[in-house]
Order: C-alpha cells, then structure tokens, then sequence
C-alpha cells in the first residue's frame, strides 16, 4: 500500500514542487512512503541514521530505492509531516502518536527544536492540548522537557503548574529528568512567594468619618488579613484572578463603609495587576 500523502502524483511543498522522490521508505505495517532522501538528510545530524547507507534495509519498487523502517504508519506518517513542514492535521494525531514520532525524530538524529518551529501546528496544537483544563498538561510538559525541547517545555509549564507537586508522580519526574523538575518547582514556588508578597500589603485608610473611625478601619484590615492569610495558603501556582477577586468580593459586600469599599476594591485589583506580571513559565 502507498501512502496517500506521501506518493508521486502529490504535490509536495517547495522547495521540492517540481522534485520527484528518489526513496521509498516502508514501515513495519509495509505502507510504501515517497521521499526525498535530502530532505531527511538534512534535517538530522546523523544522515538519518545512516538510513541511506544501510544495504542491509535496502530493496527495489520499480526504479527507486526501498529503505525498511521499524516504526509502523501512522508514527511516520506524523514524522514525515513535521520533516515537509506540513499540516498532518486532518489525520488527527493522537498525543501518543505525537510522542513516538519525536522519539522517531530523535532516533534519526533530528533536533526538535530545529524541525518543529514555535509557529508550526504541531507545536501550536500541543499547547493547546496543555492549555485544555481537563488534559494533564504535565504529560505535554514532560514530553518536551525528556526531549530537551526547551520552547515547547517553557510554552507548556504555565499549564503544568495546574498539576500540584503532591501529584508529580516518579514516573514523570525520571522522564523530564532533575533538571526541568527542579525549574518546574521552582516556577511553583515562586509564584507563590510573589502571591504572598502582594497579599501582604494591606489595603490603604482613610480618614475619620463620622461613621468610620481607625477603629473600624482596623476590624476591615484583619478582615482583609484574613483572606489574604487563606488565599496565601491555599492559592495554586496558577490561581486564576476570578478566584482571588471572588474570595475577596464576600468580606468587601460585608463591610458597611462606602470608603473602606472603594480601598478594600484598590487593593485586591492591585493584587490581580501584579499577579498578571509575576513570570508565568520557567
Ligand atoms: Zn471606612
């Protein structure tokens, strides 16, 4: 069987418009792919292996060169899209798809970072998935981080912090190795410590009125200390500004004092203004 992306009467994205294939790579479940042997080559460090040179994977298709592969189809079908720098979109790869084929690519001595661009659909798509509330994003952050694919790891940390320290299982940690572990505990740290740092400055007061005196205005602080001291605790690395304004919003209709209010309401969208700024990714 030929593949139906990768045979001779497709087009295939410049610059090999007007090139034919001169190889044939068949893979374990012998779908026969079309190709063009410098675009792979140039794509890794190793000449593909050595793929090319290998008499021993060798065979004939009418006139072109067959080189056998081990990996299956559906994994170098995904491979070969990312090499061409075309969409694989509508075949929908699978994460798990996705997974073997950077193993693939690593195999073959091609870097990640130089054959998936930030700007390619592969990579926007696997943030996306990150970003989806109910996936685990650390699968993503720890796919990227095993292969040292540093802009997809930095991309998707943000998402990974969804996923509490308490629950970054051993597996996990061996595959992203010490390195993007201790960066991705870090991020969790310090964005709690800044959390924490703009919790702890209270609201401003305001002058004695008739119906608000330092007294009360004490009694709206520790009011305010009180959530703070909760959200401080409590707060995820990635808590969202709903989250904090809405833990806030019960203690601010509660107080009687139109001023206090209006202070109570500066300092929490203080909070939510340096929160957005504190440093999202590793
Ligand atoms: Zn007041």
């Amino acid at each position: 069987m030929t593949s139906t992306a990768f045979n001779p009467n497709i087009h295939f994205p410049y610059p090999y418009t007007d090139i034919h294939p001169d190889s044939i790579i068949q893979t374990s479940d012998e779908v026969l792919f079309h190709v063009h042997r410098d675009r792979l080559q140039t794509r890794s460090r190793t000449a593909f292996d050595g793929l090319f040179t290998d008499n021993s994977t060798v065979g004939l298709n009418r006139s072109l060169v067959v080189f056998l592969v081990p990996e299956d189809a559906t994994v170098m079908n995904c491979v070969l899209h990312i090499l061409y720098g075309t969409s694989s979109r509508i075949y929908c790869p699978d994460f798990e798809t996705i997974a073997q084929a950077f193993e693939t690519l690593q195999k073959y001595g091609c870097r990640l970072s130089e054959c998936i661009p930030q700007d390619s659909e592969i990579f926007t798509d696997l943030v996306c998935h990150a970003a989806e509330p109910n996936t685990d994003a650390l699968k993503v952050y720890t796919l990227a981080a095993s292969h040292d694919f540093e802009e997809l790891a930095v991309q998707c940390s943000y998402y990974a912090l969804r996923i509490p320290i308490s629950r970054i299982d051993e597996g996990s940690s061996i595959m992203m190795g010490p390195l993007y572990l201790l960066r991705l505990l870090r991020l969790h740290a310090s964005r709690r410590a800044a959390l924490h740092r703009l919790l702890m400055e209270p609201p401003e007061r305001h002058e004695d009125t008739p119906f608000c005196n330092w007294r009360r205005q004490i009694g709206t602080t520790r009011a305010y200390g009180l959530i703070a001291g909760y959200l401080t605790w409590e707060a995820p690395a990635d808590a969202s500004a709903t989250w904090i304004t809405t833990a806030f919003e019960r203690v601010i209709q509660c107080v009687e004092c139109p001023r206090c209010q209006i202070n109570l309401w500066a300092r929490v969208l203080g909070v939510i203004r340096g929160w957005n700024d504190v440093k999202k990714t590793i």
